[in-house]
């Protein structure tokens, strides 16, 4: 542990932007899992994983070389409206590890809990674990966990549940609602707003800190990376369900998994948010949530770069969204050759027919890829005999389109009811399901012969759907 040297470079900034705090440590801490590619990256040795101090690191009770712990103040809409007092209320922030900030989930009360315990249940953390391994593994740009412990201590939910902490990495954790809670400030919010753009051109955009108009170009650059996350999204299923602008990364990270679900049998009006009454963060919503927070982003930068410059830019988002998305649907689709206004058309023809016949999103694109496609129903027919004529105008050979389809197109995806499974497991004290699961979460586009069952939806559960912060 000696030689884990973190640095706090936020703290330079303004008070107003963090409060420092300590960790409420966990009751008998366990050390139930690593992200071994990420230990890695960050040159953690596995006599260090294994060490007594590093749980005692993941539970806050050890303080690594530099580390000053505090959390961040941030504001956000939620659910469309305003909330000014929000923050880290249950992330504290260690300091940063090559180009990882490092942050404990679930480590206690700060400033910013509100009327929260700061706690992270082992249900919540696990989903959060495992899924931020899996987006990585899909070349998704999110988040990172490194490490997960177990505990004695409970907390209440609708039930008494167990407490875990995830150790998250981030090479940012700025959100939309840093820039919000510096546009609020009573005292001078265009110093605000500046201080904290510098600091994020700094740690995330240091290629614009000789530029002109760098915080107008700093906005595009959130947008583009926007743009690009949500096509990604779309693309594998992957459903947020709490998109408020609190959770929304200044660098196109997937950031806070809390309700989310992967697409099992097609269906885009599909909300798995429980609370999300109005439908407001459905899997066909997500671009124009994107492009909406996108909008309170430039209103809230107005201050100090062009309203005007911004919102031209981010009128583009649908446009430029809807080309990139088709484009990498096009890829798992083995159409090289494709041209957007060409081939458009079957791309969106292709969600239809998927809608009308139910069909399992991963299954049939990773059926396509492996030519072992399984499907049935009239509009899915009539599709594939189209997409075969058009197949017949690529240059490629088939085994070689197949094969590269297979390199994008995974056979597993973290499905809702196969998580649950490791969570009961985990609840009862067996982490074992748990850790086969990190290996598939790794390797999505391996065989897992002993685990073939995942691949398909589950019909007695149907896509499950969880409710906000647990
Ligand atoms: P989320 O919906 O998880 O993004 O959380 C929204 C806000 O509520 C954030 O400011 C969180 O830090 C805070 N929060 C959520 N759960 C808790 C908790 N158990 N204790 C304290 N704060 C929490
Ligand atoms: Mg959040």
């Amino acid at each position: 542990m000696k030689n884990i040297k973190l640095t706090t470079n936020y703290l330079k900034l303004n008070e107003f932007f963090y409060s420092q705090s300590k960790a409420v440590p966990l009751k008998n801490p366990k050390l139930i899992s690593y992200n071994d590619k990420l230990s890695k990256q960050l040159n953690i040795s596995t006599d260090t994983i294994n060490s007594e101090e590093f749980t005692s690191f993941v539970n806050g009770e050890y303080l690594a070389n530099g580390s000053e712990p505090f959390a961040m103040a941030y504001s956000g809409h939620q659910f469309g409206y305003f909330v000014d007092n929000l923050g880290d209320g249950r992330a504290l922030n260690l300091g940063k590890l090559g180009k990882y900030n490092l942050q404990l989930k679930g480590a206690g009360v700060t400033k910013y809990s509100r009327n929260g315990d700061g706690r992270a249940v082992l249900r919540s953390s696990i989903r959060e674990y495992l899924l931020s391994i899996a987006m990585d593994a899909l070349h998704i740009p999110t988040t990172k966990a490194l490490a997960i412990i177990s505990s004695d201590s409970k907390a209440f939910r609708e039930k008494t549940e167990s407490c875990a902490i995830v150790m998250r990495a981030s090479t940012s954790w700025i959100r939309f609602g840093t820039f919000e809670r510096a546009y609020v400030d009573k005292e001078d919010n265009v110093a605000k707003l500046k201080e904290l753009a510098n600091y994020v051109i700094e740690e995330s955009y240091s290629e614009l800190k000789n530029v002109g108009n760098k915080y107008e170009e700093m906005y595009f650059k959130i947008v583009d990376r926007t743009i690009e996350m949500i096509a990604l999204w779309q693309s594998v299923g992957f459903m947020h369900g709490v998109m408020n602008t609190d959770n929304m990364s200044i660098e196109g990270l997937t950031i806070d998994y809390g309700p989310y679900a992967m697409m099992e049998e097609f269906d885009k009006g599909f909300t798995c948010n429980l609370s999300d009454y109005e439908n407001r963060y459905s899997f066909d919503n997500q671009p124009f949530i994107a492009q909406w927070n996108l909008s309170v982003l430039a209103k809230v930068l107005s201050p100090i770069a062009s309203e005007d410059l911004m919102n031209s830019y981010n009128d583009m988002f649908i446009g430029k969204f809807k080309k990139k998305y088709f484009s990498i649907m096009a890829s798992k689709l083995g159409l090289y050759t494709y041209n957007f206004n060409k081939d458009g058309n079957l791309i969106a023809k292709l969600f239809n027919a998927l809608q009308e016949d139910s069909i399992d999103y991963t299954s049939f694109f990773y059926g396509l890829s492996s030519d072992t496609l399984d499907v049935e129903g009239s509009s899915i027919n009539t599709w594939l005999e189209e997409y075969y004529k058009r197949l017949e105008q690529e240059t490629t050979e088939k085994a070689s389109r197949l094969d590269s389809m297979k390199k994008i197109n995974p056979k597993y995806i973290l499905r809702n009811y196969m998580i649950q499974d490791a969570i009961d497991k985990a609840e009862d004290g067996d982490f074992s399901l748990l850790n086969e699961f990190v290996k598939i979460a790794h390797n999505p586009f391996s065989e897992h012969k002993k685990f073939e069952k995942y691949t398909k939806a589950n019909e007695t559960y149907e896509t499950m759907k969880c409710s906000c912060s647990s």
